[in-house]
């Protein structure tokens, strides 16, 4: 059973006001500040809160009880978490565009509802594997194979670097049907890995020691699953496209993360460059110091357009698969301005900046 109707507020402004209420207090609070700092996942009473006021409702179709998968509304959360924790929203983007859009869009209509009901009343996480350990960008190399044996796929093989090794309970699956002679065929299968089920439970050889993102487990993931046909993706031509239309999706969403990452970054510069005084005066009068604050302005301005643009054009109503130039170039745009944005707020943080619990330093690790 999936509930229709949920308890939102009718409209997404009044909605994002109650989620920000919850992810401030929940991140200012002393004891979950120092958690979040040493630990290698949320602490579950830190998610628990967060994930009540159910942030992943933008991500699901209004049939199945979500708010509707409109893209205005995901940058809208990925924005309000990015603010708070770039990790918050890096786990939100994970499951919405690497799981639930593409889910919405090819997933086949019997196995929709409980998934998404999950999603809404269980605080269900989901996530993508399509990297192994000697296939990174060469993922169309990939050696994840997969066999059909009366009505289940078995599907083997090893993934690494997965954003929520251990702690997703669905996975997107990628791998290459294996024919007869035993050769791999060129197109990608996508399934869906349901970790609660028989045969479908995944190994964790090993997590990852992450440089940054501590929250977000990264790892080693032995799959040698069985699943049900019905758990297959229907790609509308190739598997290959499909796969490009879900990834350059997810790097349209970057703006979403940049916009609160950058903002944060924003109120941090000013607030310590109007407070902190050298020789009588406040940082923000020198002018070296405003030319640093107006680039971070100016990322802020660049990233609201890149939201605007995909805001209209990356719904998945709209095929991406040969949107890559653009996609790509948003993603590694955003990024720069991102990491230009945390390096002026260490560098002007002064010593203060190097410390490693410092905003800067984790901004730009992050
Ligand atoms: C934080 C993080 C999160 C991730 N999340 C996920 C996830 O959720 N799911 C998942 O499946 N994977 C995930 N990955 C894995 C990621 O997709 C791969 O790291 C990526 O595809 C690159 O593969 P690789 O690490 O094997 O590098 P390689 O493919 O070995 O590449 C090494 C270097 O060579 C460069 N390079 C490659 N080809 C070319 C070329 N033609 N010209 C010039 N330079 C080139 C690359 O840019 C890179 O700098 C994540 C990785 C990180 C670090």
């Amino acid at each position: 059973m999936y509930t229709r109707k949920i308890a939102e507020p009718a409209s997404f402004s009044e909605y994002l006001t109650t989620f920000k209420k919850t992810i401030k207090s929940v991140f200012n609070e002393k004891k979950n500040t120092e958690k979040l700092f040493h630990e290698r996942v949320f602490p579950p009473s830190v998610l628990k809160d967060i994930m009540t006021t159910r942030p992943l409702s933008v991500g699901i179709p209004k049939e199945f009880g979500g708010r509707g998968a409109e893209v205005k509304e995901c940058l809208g959360i990925l924005d309000a978490a990015s603010y708070e924790s770039l990790p918050l929203s890096l786990t939100l983007g994970i499951n919405i565009a690497l799981f639930m859009e593409p889910v919405a869009k090819y997933a086949q209509e019997s196995v929709k509802a409980d998934l998404f009901s999950r999603f809404l009343n269980q605080q269900a996480m989901g996530g993508l594997m399509i990297t192994e350990p000697d296939y990174g960008s060469d993922a169309l190399n990939m050696q994840t194979s997969n066999v059909k044996i009366g009505s289940e796929y078995h599907i083997k093989g090893i993934k690494h670097w997965q954003g929520l090794t251990g702690l997703a309970d669905y996975w997107l699956i990628t791998s290459r049907q294996k024919r007869d002679s035993g050769e791999l065929g060129r197109d990608i299968d996508f399934f869906i890995c349901d970790v609660q089920q028989p045969n479908q439970s995944i190994k964790i050889e090993e997590y990852y020691n992450n440089i940054g993102l501590y929250p977000i487990p990264y790892g080693k993931n032995i799959v040698d699953i069985q699943v049900p046909e019905q758990f297959k993706l229907e790609p509308e031509s190739t598997g290959l496209k499909m796969m490009m239309d879900l990834l350059h999706r997810s790097r349209f969403h970057f703006p979403g993360m940049g916009m609160g990452f950058i903002r944060r970054n924003l109120d941090e510069a000013i607030k310590h460059c109007t407070t902190r005084f050298i020789g009588g005066k406040p940082l923000i009068a020198m002018d070296q110091v405003k030319h640093q604050i107006s680039k971070v302005q100016s990322a802020f301005a660049v990233c609201s357009a890149m939201c605007s643009r995909s805001a209209a054009f990356s719904g998945i109503v709209n095929n991406l698969a040969s949107e890559g130039i653009e996609a790509n170039s948003m993603k590694a745009y955003i990024t720069d301005l991102m990491q230009g944005s945390a390096q002026t707020v260490a560098q002007l943080s002064g010593a203060n900046g190097y410390k490693a619990e410092s905003f800067g330093s984790r901004a730009i690790v992050d």
